[in-house]
């Protein structure tokens, strides 16, 4: 037997058993091993009948001092009731439809009970405490119990005799995938240890002992994998010759940054590398991604190749192809925008003209571009503000040509660490720079008190001719709930109908047809709209040059980082602009948050404080999707070994960048495993 033999040879299991095993996913003695608990209960410490507290969920030892009575309410319901003493007081015990009970436990005999202590000071009683004699090992009493996520059929004590059944047939056995060195230098417990402990506890530090080391090596191998695959998965890719940039520049109404610059240049280099390219630009909001792409897009059609530009929304794929049709157009290529809202006669056209590569650009959404659509010669894939896209996804397109180059645009800075997983697969270039001349958001924190100034304040900046984006947390009021968040719809009504009647006011939140939301966006971007109430679906890449002042509502509501990504919506003109973070709350971390805004505009000094006070949760959330299921580690709670194992694995690859030497062959094993889990 071994860790692939199957659950049903084990003991006690069997056919019928063994089915309920594989409904948790349980196939082998390898997955039970790593089937870990969901949680402990601490059953280790053993207290004396008159120091018991009620509510209180504990051990004692003692023995019975009558002969166990059974009531036999109904045929359904019987009744055991003992007294327990251990000579510093007595304890009632009721046990229900255990008859058997009365049987087996003797007077005379010392036992261990585990269970939660009700009643009073006066009384104490515990209800169907779990019970085994003081002379017998430590089972369900005396140490710390591991609890396993359950299903029908399968009991704790079932499942965690398996465990135990299959940590006795493996024995020393159990593969360690750490080198000796890694575990020497980060003070790591054997695989043996670690897995008898995760399953067993033998003591609180023993737990927390085993537990480091299995978060650790699981953090450890995810991060060898992304490596690994980043530079495995670069197999051959589109030869793009690297064209003069002097040309590219040439047709630009600005200079370059030098930011942008060193982007562009290190997107040649991969592109003209002979292999495929995957990269990630991470530019603050405003940083002037656009031309970054537009540039790697011209290198690759120059080179004869097609390149598809994907943009979350159709707001933004439109607006990538305004600005970049007419420049294509002055090196006569062909700028093809697909999006939703055409007519399927449309898409079929545009795409037949895609398939046979009359266009050489193409840009839009990225369902459509995901879907069916055919390219003749794709050598190059975009997607702008990716953090809305999964590994996946980006996967799905990237199997639509050969192996195209891929370029992926984030906003959202990410600290080092954390992008060390999520992007753990790409190479990143940060545009660390903003254009010349753009001036920094002025932004104010304020309480309720202003409101009146606010308003104001719109009047003027309209009258100036400026647009106003406001943003509230909600959609709708939500029912019977007044507690003052302002919420889209109803707020709309109220600052056109009694604020600001003379003024052209529009709305936009999810719950919209898209349709319907792409025509007001639409109106916004031209102009017609003076003031747009909206949740946070404004919250990417859109660009207002004429829009001046960002107000949120309730602001306490949001992260950091959404802040400073509504934010970034405006100041992208040549005017003055204003944020102001409208919030009522006393809490002082809220207001310190708050203030941070007010503070900086640079996003990577605001996501290093956002993941100080908020943890990486915020970062992650829906984005987790993409990386394979963790059985142990939390990637928003367990930061720090996160960043402990990132390091060693980048420490570890410098060394042996494909862990060939012989230290690194089970690890190596372990990391391929679990990149097949990426592919599956
Ligand atoms: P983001 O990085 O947020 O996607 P954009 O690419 O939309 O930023 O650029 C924001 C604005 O800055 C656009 O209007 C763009 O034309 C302008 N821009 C980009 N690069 C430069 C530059 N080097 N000099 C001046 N303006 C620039
Ligand atoms: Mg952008």
């Amino acid at each position: 037997m071994d860790l692939t033999t199957d659950v049903r040879y084990l003991k006690g299991v069997g056919e019928k058993k063994a089915k309920l095993f594989y409904k948790l996913g349980l196939f082998t003695i390898g997955d039970l091993l790593t089937y870990f608990p969901r949680s402990y209960e601490d059953r280790s410490s053993i207290k004396k009948i008159h120091e018991l507290e009620p509510d209180t969920s504990v051990c004692i030892e003692g023995c019975l001092v009558s002969a166990p009575r059974l009531t036999q309410v109904r045929q359904q319901l019987s009744i055991i009731r003992f007294q327990v003493s251990d000579g510093t007081d007595l304890l009632d015990v009721t046990c229900f439809n255990q008859p058997w009970l009365k049987n087996k436990l003797e007077t005379g005999v010392k036992y261990v009970f585990f269970g939660k202590v009700t009643g009073n000071l006066i009384r104490r009683e515990m209800v169907n405490p779990s019970i085994e004699p003081s002379d017998s090992p430590p089972r369900l009493t005396r140490r710390i119990k591991s609890i396993y996520r359950l299903r029908a059929g399968i009991s704790q004590q079932m499942l965690s005799d398996t465990i135990e059944q299959c940590l006795r047939i493996v024995g020393d056995n159990i593969p360690d995938p750490l080198p000796e060195s890694v575990k020497q230098k980060h003070q790591l417990a054997h695989a043996r240890f670690a897995y008898e402990n995760i399953h067993i506890p033998s003591s609180g530090y023993a737990l927390e002992t085993a537990r480091r080391r299995l978060i650790f090596e699981e953090l450890f191998i995810l991060t060898l994998g992304l490596r690994l695959m980043r530079s495995a998965g670069t197999a051959s890719g589109p030869d793009i010759k690297v064209p003069a940039l002097d040309d590219f520049m040439r047709q630009l109404p600005f200079e370059l940054t030098s930011a942008q610059e060193r982007a562009i240049r290190d997107i040649f280099s991969d592109m003209s590398s002979g292999r495929s390219m995957n990269r990630l630009i991470q530019g603050d909001v405003g940083s002037g991604k656009t031309i970054v792409a537009a540039a790697a897009a011209w290198a690759s059609v120059s080179n004869g190749y097609q390149c598809a530009l994907m943009a979350p929304t159709e707001i933004l794929a439109t607006q990538h192809f305004e600005e970049l049709e007419p420049l294509f157009g002055k090196f006569g290529f062909r700028t093809a925008l697909l999006t939703g809202s055409m007519s399927a006669k449309q898409k079929r056209e545009v795409k037949e003209l895609i398939k046979s590569g009359f266009y050489h650009l193409i840009i839009g959404t990225h369902a459509l571009i995901t879907e069916d659509t055919e390219y003749s010669n794709l050598g190059l894939v975009i997607t702008d503000e990716q953090h809305r896209f999964g590994v996946r996804q980006r996967a799905a397109l990237t199997a639509k040509g050969e192996v195209p180059h891929t370029l992926v645009m984030s906003a959202t800075p990410i600290p080092r660490t954390l992008a060390l997983i999520m992007y753990g697969d790409l190479d990143v270039s940060v545009i660390d720079e903003l254009p010349p001349g753009r001036k920094r958001v002025n932004t104010y924190a304020v309480d309720e008190s202003k409101r009146d100034r606010i308003y104001n304040f719109i009047r003027r900046l309209v009258a100036e001719g400026r647009q106003v984006f406001i943003v509230c947390p909600l959609v709708e009021d939500p029912e019977g709930l007044d507690d003052g968040r302002k919420a889209v719809e109803a707020y709309t009504k109220q600052l056109s109908e009694e604020i600001f009647p003379d003024l052209r006011i529009g709305f936009v939140h999810g719950k919209l047809r898209q349709s319907d939301k792409d025509a007001v966006m639409k109106s916004f971007v031209e102009g017609k709209i003076d003031i747009l109430v909206s949740t946070t679906v404004i919250e990417v890449g859109i660009n207002v040059p004429n829009a001046s002042l960002m107000i949120v509502e309730n602001a306490e509501r949001f992260g950091l980082s959404q802040l400073h990504q509504l934010r970034g919506r405006v100041g992208r003109g040549k005017h003055e602009s204003y944020c102001i973070l409208i919030s009522d709350s006393k809490n002082e971390a809220t207001l310190s948050r708050l203030s941070i805004m007010t503070n900086t505009n640079d996003g990577f000094v605001i996501s290093e404080e956002d993941l100080k006070l908020r943890g990486p949760g915020d970062f992650f959330g829906d984005r987790q999707h993409g990386i394979p299921k963790l059985k142990i580690a939390d990637l928003a709670d367990n930061a720090d070994t996160l960043r402990e194992a990132a390091y060693a694995a980048l420490e570890l690859l410098n060394d042996d960048p494909e862990l060939t030497s012989p230290e690194n062959m089970k690890l190596r094993k372990a990391v391929f495993e679990m990149i097949d889990q990426f592919r599956s």
